[in-house]
């Protein structure tokens, strides 16, 4: 169909833009452009436009609904392409939507709390499974995100390490949107916390996730590993500054 063929050309031209806007970030950081795992967020698009975007070499998707997650891992599935590919829980989840999401995750971005995190663990010990975790943290301080405070983050981490079915692998957090400098201060101040952490508990915690369509620039020029990006990667009518 023409109208694939033009959409699968728009995904692929697109991602050698992110990639030649990610690759200046590093380099302006002295880092290295492959630290980054770039995670294309296919909550608004079906499962033909993730066929595409695995054609242009994505290979980490997330969702922010333990159901599109569920839908989308059968898709793929059934979709019989796309061999290896990694599916990330990046949203809010409520303690009764967590079986939905530990089988067909890679990666849970978005445990906010205490009470989230033993009830995953708790579900996960029932299943023999394991799941990797990052703590979400509210590091700009507005009143509309989730997560943990940092001083809270730092206070879970021994109840968060010491229960058996979880691996806690980093930590996430979201920047304030259209701004700039607070979004720098936000993933700086994240990797800081996450720097603390790690030498209060001696875990790696490598995975930053942060940084997203507008700000993914600052946020690897700032330590992010992991960037989450949605409208850019699949909408076209999303205009990168230039
Ligand atoms: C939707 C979403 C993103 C992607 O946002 P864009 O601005 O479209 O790149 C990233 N992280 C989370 C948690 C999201 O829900």
């Amino acid at each position: 169909m023409g109208d694939q063929a033009t959409y699968e050309a728009f995904v692929a031209q697109r991602r050698a833009q992110i990639m030649d806007r990610l690759g200046e970030a590093a380099r302006v950081s002295g880092r290295d452009a492959s630290e980054v795992c770039v995670l294309a967020v296919s909550k608004t698009v079906g499962v033909d436009e993730v066929v595409c975007a695995w054609h242009a070499g994505y290979r980490v998707f997330g969702e922010n609904r333990p159901q599109e997650l569920r839908r989308k891992a059968e898709g793929i599935a059934a979709s019989g392409e796309m061999d290896g590919v990694r599916l990330d829980m990046i949203g809010n989840l409520q303690t009764n939507k967590i079986n939905q999401v530990i089988s067909s995750a890679y990666l849970v971005h978005s445990v906010s709390s205490l009470h989230l995190a033993e009830a995953i663990s708790k579900r996960a010990a029932s299943r023999d499974a394991l799941v990797r975790i990052l703590l979400e943290v509210n590091v700009s301080g507005e009143a509309s995100k989730s997560g943990f405070s940092p001083v809270e983050a730092r206070e879970a981490l021994d109840r968060v390490m010491g229960l058996p079915s979880l691996s806690l692998e980093g930590v996430m957090t979201m920047a304030p949107a259209h701004d700039a400098s607070a979004a720098r201060a936000t993933f700086s101040g994240l990797r800081e916390l996450r720097d603390t952490m790690r030498a209060d508990c001696g875990l790696p915690l490598d995975v930053l996730s942060c940084g997203m369509s507008d700000d993914f620039g600052i946020a690897v020029e700032e330590g992010s590993t992991l960037v989450r990006l949605g409208r850019i990667v699949f909408d076209p009518a999303y205009e990168l500054d230039v």
